[in-house]
């Protein structure tokens, strides 16, 4: 790979401005090529007849077009759906592999994404905190699990489109805050063939505090979901170490309470019943002190057992007692249904070269 040109679209918009304007060229070439990239999805710079020969030739002798290459693909259907839940495992041009997952229910058709190869977070419940972290993932990577996953699904049943977009994939999203926005941003522009309302993306953070507070400010319209699992910072600190204890409870409170202030949306907290650990009504308790200060729903989630580690899923009437405490002290309350836990794509179990899942890849 050393001698490889570098790929086009790891450039960020800035990035290939500034590439144009050192090429001689005026920098709205940039928004025509990036149009090509991300509209068009040009694989070669001949095809883009927009542009003058010479400078399709010069951007052939200066950057390659390497978009994700699919390497396998993993389906499982779920008791009330026709449609499958796909497992996609993506190759990076430099070789590194993400997984990202295509899920049905009613109407949508949601692309869960991944952000990092890997994650530094390293949560003890999540197969992708095993892998340690390997790098971030650029803006254009992003957006190429978005457009692959949609370009199979629209080839095998016409008409067929992604509707919703979560970043619940590998890593977590906002420490690759720059290169998630842009993808955001590129996703949902207006005159592309792939425009998706901001509304319809999620991210979903362990509750990265100062990049909240940029997100609430960004004017960013897209929903945000924060990873709590437990309303006491003890608790929280067994669950997931390094991120309880780079971002503390109260001030994590605070800063949801000043990004639901700012942006005037509710965060969904999402909370997983673990047996035995934060299931109990001490736990409910806490958890309904916490979510009253700030505009929120809380979404209710069953752990998705991973091979080798030693969680156990919350019993149903655990779970109903747990809820009914919540729905008692007026909070909204959901409990989300896990789509793919039979082939490792729910929310945790995405790994790609950990021996977590090696059996199913
Ligand atoms: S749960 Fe999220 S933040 Fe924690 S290790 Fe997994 S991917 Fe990273």
């Amino acid at each position: 790979m050393t001698d490889q040109l570098p790929n086009i679209l790891d450039l960020t918009f800035k990035e290939l401005q500034q590439a144009l304007v050192s090429m001689g060229e005026p920098s709205f070439r940039a928004t025509q090529i990036h149009q090509w990239l991300f509209s068009h999805h040009a694989s070669r710079f001949e095809d883009m007849t927009i542009l003058s020969l010479s400078l399709r030739k010069k951007l052939s002798e200066t950057f390659s077009i390497l978009p994700l290459q699919l390497v396998e693909r993993q389906e499982c259907f779920e008791e009330d759906c026709d449609t499958p839940t796909e497992k996609f495992l993506l190759k990076l041009a430099d070789g590194e592999m993400v997984e990202s997952v295509l899920i049905a229910s009613g109407e949508r058709l949601t692309a869960c994404v991944s952000s990092q190869v890997g994650c530094p977070l390293q949560c003890p419940f999540c197969a992708t905190g095993a892998m340690g972290f390997r790098r971030n993932l650029s803006a254009g990577e992003i957006t190429g699990q978005v457009y692959l996953l949609d370009a199979i699904g629209s080839s095998e049943q016409p008409g067929r489109k992604i509707t919703n977009i979560v970043f619940m994939g590998m890593g977590e999203p906002l420490l690759n805050f720059d290169n998630v926005i842009e993808a955001i941003d590129t996703l949902s522009v207006k005159n592309y063939h792939f425009c998706l309302s901001q509304k319809r993306i999620t991210i979903s953070t362990v509750g990265v505090i100062p990049e909240i507070q940029r997100l609430g400010r960004s004017g960013m319209k897209t929903k945000l979901a924060v990873s709590l699992h437990a309303a006491n910072q003890e608790k929280r600190e067994s669950l997931m170490p390094i991120a309880a204890r780079l971002y503390p409870l109260n001030e994590l409170g605070k800063s949801l309470a000043e990004y639901t202030g700012l942006t005037g949306m509710p965060v969904t907290i999402v909370y997983m019943l673990l047996r035995g650990i934060n299931d109990s009504l001490d736990d409910a308790k806490m958890l309904a002190r916490f979510a009253k200060t700030f505009l929120c729903k809380i979404n209710l989630i069953d752990y998705n057992s991973i091979i080798n580690i030693k969680f156990k899923p919350v019993l149903s009437t655990t779970r109903d007692m747990f809820q009914q405490y919540l729905v008692n002290s007026g909070l909204h309350v959901t409990v989300r249904k896990s789509y793919g836990t039979a082939i490792n794509a729910a929310c945790g179990q995405l790994a790609t070269n950990s021996s977590l899942n090696r059996n199913n890849l």
